[in-house]
């Protein structure tokens, strides 16, 4: 069994910057993945709320450039399908991982997000077929045609204001009058001829026939239902953490969020949290790489005292 001073799970912005931090603090330190490079803002198109881009950056440059530094101070980097299970209970965390253990004594989980699906009709048979959760990753399909995206948040509207320079139509299917978006985008989108909000309705089903054709709508407010003609759907409706490994082992809030202190300790001495997959009021690249900075400097001090 391999061992190291630190093991990270998860490789976006959070665990890349964990790993940057406790590999220049000279501990050996293992980043384990199942892709690299990962996260969420790796899957965003541009960035304009991290600072030191004042033109804003690319999310896959800017953590191509957080790999890059981290390796550099000796960060070690490894991928697998999927990591197993954590032991816990022991002086050494062991992390399993297909065929391979590794132990620390201090693990740091920064696995993040995914996205939350809408559980209807259609949802599962037309996804890859016209149901996205990624507009960055597939909008170029859609190139002068008609879609839609699903939800009010942020990440909703983004994706709206992408597609519009793509596709001929973006409808903004939001389940309430108020958009929970910040109000610089909501601006943006109103502003955006191609853009039509479609509020108080949501998605019943999903219909086609072999690539998704309609939109079975309901209108909140009359139970009108309609059907509407597009040929793709982007479901934007929030995430769910990615917690499934440490459940049982980690104290979690009722979503399944890791609830952890002001530097990142979870309820397991020996085991930090950072970004998104932990309980806290903004997530977001700016403070997912707190976090990992947290996480790592707390593990250090962790590690003094044990030894
Ligand atoms: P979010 O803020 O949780 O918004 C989810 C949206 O989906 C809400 O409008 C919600 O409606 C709607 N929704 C949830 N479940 C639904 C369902 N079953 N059916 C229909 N609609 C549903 O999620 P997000 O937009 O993905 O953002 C996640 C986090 O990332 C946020 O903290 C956000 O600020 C951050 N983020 C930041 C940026 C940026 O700063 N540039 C970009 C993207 C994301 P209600 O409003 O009615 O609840």
């Amino acid at each position: 069994m391999d061992d190291y001073h630190v093991i990270i799970i998860g490789g976006g912005a959070a665990g890349l910057t964990a790993g940057l931090y406790a590999s220049r603090a000279q501990l050996k330190t293992i980043l384990l993945e199942s892709m690299i490079p990962s996260g969420q803002a790796y899957m965003t198109e541009r960035i304009e709320n991290y600072p030191g881009f004042p033109d804003g950056i690319a999310g896959r440059e800017l953590i191509e450039r957080f790999t890059q530094q981290a390796t550099r101070f000796g960060l070690e980097i490894q991928q697998f399908t999927a990591v197993d299970r954590v032991e816990a209970a022991g002086e050494k965390k062991v992390v399993h991982a297909g065929e391979k253990r590794f132990s620390a004594s201090a693990l740091i989980i920064a696995t993040g997000a995914q996205w939350q699906k809408l559980g209807i009709p259609g949802e599962e048979e037309f996804t890859g077929k016209g149901i996205s959760y990624c507009a960055t990753c597939d909008g170029a399909f859609f190139k002068d045609q008609a879609v839609a995206v699903v939800g009010g948040g942020d990440t909703a509207l983004e994706d709206a204001l992408y597609l519009g320079r793509l596709a001929r139509k973006v409808y903004v299917i939001h389940r309430r009058d108020q958009l929970r978006a910040q109000k610089i985008l909501q601006r943006k989108a109103l502003e955006e001829p191609k853009i039509e909000f479609l509020l108080h309705t949501v998605v019943k089903e999903i219909r086609g026939e072999g690539v998704v054709k309609t939109l079975l709508l309901e209108n909140l407010k009359d139970a009108e239902q309609k059907e509407l003609a597009v040929s793709g759907a982007f479901i934007a409706v929030g995430q769910r953490p990615n917690t499934d490994l440490v459940r049982g082992v980690l104290a979690l809030d009722d979503i399944g969020y890791i609830i952890t202190d002001q530097d990142c300790a979870t309820s397991v001495a020996g085991i930090f949290a950072a970004g998104d997959v932990r309980k806290k009021g903004l997530r977001q690249i700016t403070t997912a790489v707190g976090d990992g900075a947290l996480a790592a400097a707390a593990a250090e001090r962790y590690i003094e005292v044990k030894t």
